[in-house]
């Protein structure tokens, strides 16, 4: 044995228990009471911690392209961040460029990628250009170890994929064992709300939320539900904010429609007045969905909590206010859609336990477990078991925090919970058995991140 981690409380998505562990190579390999190695073996003691799966974050965006602009973190800065706040896997959006081939485009993410990943990482396909040919390329994806597409209901003369489209790539992701994930907003209705604004003259980041309603967000989710439904696929709908949409996918799930959900930790922690700060202070809070009423928050927890959502995903898409948030300063349709939030979800998210609205098994199945087994990586990621990588959290469930962005390691000027004091941190991060963070700092090796070849969706789910 390599090492053994010694006195910790176990959590998993089911079970909280006292024991050690012991990993080999890359590999949990004993489970057991008093472990103990020859004299080569690193004893790591996390008497008083709780010891999480690494997390999993299925929603991130790095050096990604948008909007004229580009995210602010690259593959380094943004696994570096991700492991510092415990999470050891992330599935990246894979963009497609119009006129481009998805195989181009998974080897520019790959090149993206190699010699920068502090975690181990998996793509999803953005498909932007549905051609004939690009739809048929989908039907080899899954062979690559990408197995979930994404389509985006929003977005008009951009991304926004209309309904044959979308019944399309439902039917060749049946065809193929691949999970269709979807951005949900009409993006025709947002945009006839955003031009009579600007005809108006109203530019500011409030009307960015005035043009996307809930229902715009309630009528897309309800009417993707109906498309998998005539299809027969299963569908993940992303992001959801708000209480109208919640209740369009519980009619769905109701009427037996295979469809998962996550929200992400902003719509949790922000809301509508976020948008109405001074000067251009609202842009910071420009995601889309926008951020919602106080009461959506409530109705968001309670659906962590009682299983109508599955999992918690960052949608990081990080911009610095200065110079980037900016370019929308005379126009809110021009500001870069997104926040920053690859360090702070299982904080954020840990919050929920101290407050007594999540368990912490319901917390460790939220942003590990379940988007493990629903994006093709368990058993070996997600859990912590015998024979599963050695991706570990030693977290210190009293360790106290300010978040500001000086003391987060994202590569961006703001963080939206600036000032929030936190309590609940990881504080060593193991990923395939090698310590990657020590009292909240990177120390491993740059480049050591894997890409992780995924299984078809339901393959994993057992
Ligand atoms: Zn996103």
């Amino acid at each position: 044995m390599d090492l053994i981690i010694k006195h910790g409380t176990i959590v998993t998505a089911t079970d909280t228990y006292q024991a050690d562990i012991a990993i080999s190579g890359e590999t949990i390999t004993l489970i057991g009471h008093d472990l103990s190695g020859d004299a080569t073996t690193r004893i790591i003691d996390a008497r008083g911690r709780y010891l999480f799966p690494g997390g999993v974050d299925a929603h991130v965006h790095l050096d990604t392209p948008v909007m004229g602009t580009i995210t602010a973190d690259d593959y380094q800065s943004g696994t570096i961040a991700a492991a510092c706040g415990g999470t050891t896997s992330i599935v990246d959006f894979c963009f497609q460029m119009p006129g481009q081939s998805l195989g181009d485009a998974i080897a520019g993410w790959h090149v993206r990628a190699a010699g920068k990943a502090a975690i181990d990482y998996g793509f999803h396909i953005v498909v932007a250009d549905p051609t004939a040919a690009v739809l048929e390329e989908l039907a080899g994806l899954p062979a690559q170890g990408i197995t979930s597409f994404k389509l985006f209901m929003a977005y008009k003369d951009a991304l926004m994929a209309d309904d044959w489209t979308i019944i399309q790539v439902l039917e060749q992701a049946r065809q193929s064992g691949a999970l269709v994930m979807v951005h949900a907003e009409n993006g025709d209705a947002a945009h006839l709300l955003q031009q009579r604004f600007l005809a108006a003259g109203q530019t500011g980041p409030k009307y960015h939320l005035l043009s996307r309603p809930p229902r715009i967000e309630a009528e897309a989710v309800a009417r993707v539900i109906t498309l998998a439904e005539f299809v027969g696929a299963p569908i993940f709908i992303v992001h959801m904010s708000c209480g109208e949409a919640l209740d369009e996918l519980v009619r769905g799930r109701a009427r037996g429609v295979q469809v998962f959900a996550e929200t992400c930790p902003h719509y949790l922690n922000t809301s509508v007045e976020d948008l109405d700060r001074p000067g251009f202070e609202g842009a910071k809070y420009c995601y889309s969905p926008p951020p919602r009423q106080k009461s959506d928050q409530e109705m968001l927890w309670h659906a962590l909590a009682n299983g109508t959502l599955q999992s918690v995903g960052s949608d990081h898409a990080p911009f610095n206010f200065v110079g980037q948030k900016e370019l929308g300063c005379d126009d809110f349709t021009k500001i870069p859609s997104g926040a920053p939030g690859i360090e702070e979800r299982l904080i954020m998210i840990y919050q929920g336990v101290h407050e007594g609205r999540l368990s912490i098994n319901r917390f460790v199945e939220l942003v590990s477990t379940a988007p493990a087994r629903l994006f093709g990586l368990a058993p070996r990621k997600g859990s912590i078991a015998v024979g599963a990588d050695a991706d570990l959290v030693i977290w210190n469930p009293d360790a106290t925090l300010e978040l500001t962005p000086a003391r987060l390691h994202q590569r961006v000027d703001y963080t939206i919970n600036q000032g929030r004091h936190v309590r609940g941190l990881p504080e060593v991060v193991l990923l395939r058995g090698k310590v990657i963070v020590a009292d909240r700092d990177y120390v491993g090796q740059i480049g050591s991140g894997q890409f992780l070849q995924r299984a078809r969706f339901g393959q994993a789910m057992q």
